[in-house]
């Protein structure tokens, strides 16, 4: 029985696609953008969370880790990620729940289980089950075998995806998806390479394949102030999507609910000073692709 990492399941979404969902997030991605708010998802490797807020200096991981990696003076625990071999030990003994364990290997009949619970709200409202990360199309066996078992028991399905991977990823899980949620970050190439580290042109490319066989696609844009919510990008995005065939485009206004999970993971966050786009910016936005035909909404 294939199994993947995931990093939560998050029950009655509304967010993630039509009606009630259970959302499902695979831990893994190959993008690194700026403003991603789930950073506990993009190493493939589980990771320690350390909540500053809850540690009472009592000392116990110390003593706990057998690597040596934990060194604790008068402050809060130092861990030497280089001798720290993600045991978990530090986590299992910390008497205020201080360090958490991320990522969390499951198989597809556990998975399943988790997401048979809520059937009945699937069948009253509409909804169904959406995988998400992290990129899930990077567990691909995985992926497609939950899919699998979905579809078997008439589950409707989304994967929420950056569109980076190769076109027979899409084939090998697209008569079992439902409906894509596809990100559309940013239309220059470099711009992004600058703020996701790699390029966009399979992400282009596979997201009009997509439209072209007729899958049904919501696209999701997080509109970020200064990086891609200036007029060149709007009108070219505009063009390329109005050339395809696209259900609905939710406009994500950034927002910094991330920016504490990269202390606790021991990363820097490029975006600190950073603010959330005004209301008036996002209505003009809003408009513009109104202004085209496109349906539009602004959130998730
Ligand atoms: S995860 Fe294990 S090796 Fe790493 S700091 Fe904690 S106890 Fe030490
Ligand atoms: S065991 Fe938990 S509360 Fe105690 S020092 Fe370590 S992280 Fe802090």
């Amino acid at each position: 029985m294939t199994s993947g990492t995931i990093i939560n399941i998050q029950k009655y979404s509304i967010h993630d696609g039509p009606g009630i969902r259970t959302t499902v997030f695979l831990k893994g991605c190959p993008l690194k953008c700026w403003w991603c708010h789930n950073p506990e998802s993009q190493s493939y490797k589980q990771e320690i969370m350390f909540f500053e807020e809850r540690c009472i200096k009592c000392k116990a991981c110390e003593g706990k880790c057998q690597q040596q990696a934990i060194r604790i003076n008068d402050s809060f625990p130092i861990v030497n990620r280089k001798k720290c071999i993600l045991c978990g030990e530090c986590a299992n003994f910390c008497p205020n729940n201080a360090r958490e364990y991320v990522g969390k290997n499951i198989t597809v009949k556990d998975l399943m289980k988790e997401i048979q619970k809520d059937e009945i709200f699937y069948e009253e409202s509409g909804g169904g089950v959406t995988f998400s990360g992290g990129e899930p199309m990077v567990q691909i066996d995985f992926l497609n075998e939950v899919l699998k078992n979905c579809k078997d028991m008439d589950i409707h399905t989304a994967v929420d995806t950056s569109g980076y991977t190769n076109w027979k990823n899409f084939n090998k899980i697209i008569d079992k998806v439902d409906l894509f949620l596809y990100d559309l970050k940013l239309m220059n190439n470099e711009k992004h390479l600058k703020y996701i580290g790699v390029p966009n042109n399979s992400i282009l490319e596979n997201l009009k394949k997509l439209s072209d066989i007729g899958a049904n696609i919501f696209i999701r844009m997080p509109i970020i102030a200064g990086i891609n919510d200036d007029n060149e990008h709007i009108i070219e995005s505009i063009k390329f999507l109005s050339s395809l065939n696209i259900m609905q485009i939710n406009l994500l206004p950034y927002h910094k609910m991330g920016m504490d999970k990269y202390k606790r993971l021991g990363l820097d966050y490029n975006l600190s000073g950073m603010e959330k786009p005004t209301d008036e910016r996002m209505i003009e936005i809003a408009n513009e692709f109104k202004s085209s035909g496109m349906k539009i909404k602004i959130g998730g």
